[in-house]
């Protein structure tokens, strides 16, 4: 992977838009952009664009240079990208993920879990928290009323193991890399 490569997916991991990122890193001349300039370029109000740079900068992945005026008494507004520093982001981020999968993955072997029939984001509750429900509110969904259904585990197990070799496989990547 190219050190280009490594910041358009760092940033793009914290902007959640890979082409944005990808505009962000292809305009900056030398590693460094014009917030007003980026502005037009990117199509993106003010304030968004600073919110998005300030989360940029939370993981060190920009840094604000300074702002000066133009001739025209404009105030312009400087950030430089911190491509040297892309990597170890992204490594600590997966190396995150990772460890979420395997604590969702224990969690999911060790016991049953229930989740709403129409739409699991509703609720998900082990079994002895239907149990324990079973006299008040029944075996159904608080928020639609659907019944509760049994999680298919293998399916979850599945979608986790395939998560982690992919994840698994970007470390290896990234990790193995001369930085
Ligand atoms: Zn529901």
């Amino acid at each position: 992977m190219s050190e280009e490569d490594l910041i358009v997916l760092a940033l793009a991991v914290v902007a959640r838009d890979l082409s944005l990122a990808r505009k962000m890193v292809n305009f900056a001349k030398d590693g460094v952009l014009e917030e007003g300039e980026m502005q037009e370029k990117l199509k993106l109000p003010p304030t968004e664009l600073r919110q998005l740079l300030y989360r940029m900068q939370d993981s060190n992945l920009v840094v604000q240079l300074g702002t000066k005026e133009d001739e025209a008494g404009n105030r312009l507004t400087y950030w430089r990208i911190n491509s040297d520093l892309a990597k170890s982001f992204l490594l600590r981020r997966f190396k995150e993920v990772r460890e979420m999968l395997i604590r969702r993955r224990e969690e999911e072997s060790s016991g049953e879990y229930y989740v709403c029939a129409a739409d699991p984001t509703h609720i998900r509750l082990s079994f002895d928290e239907v149990i324990s429900r079973m006299d008040e509110s029944g075996l159904v969904c608080p928020v639609c009323g659907a019944m509760l259904e049994p999680v298919d585990r293998d399916k979850i197990m599945e979608e986790i193991e395939k998560m982690l070799d992919v994840l698994d496989k970007a470390l290896e990547v990234l990790e193995g890399e001369a930085s």
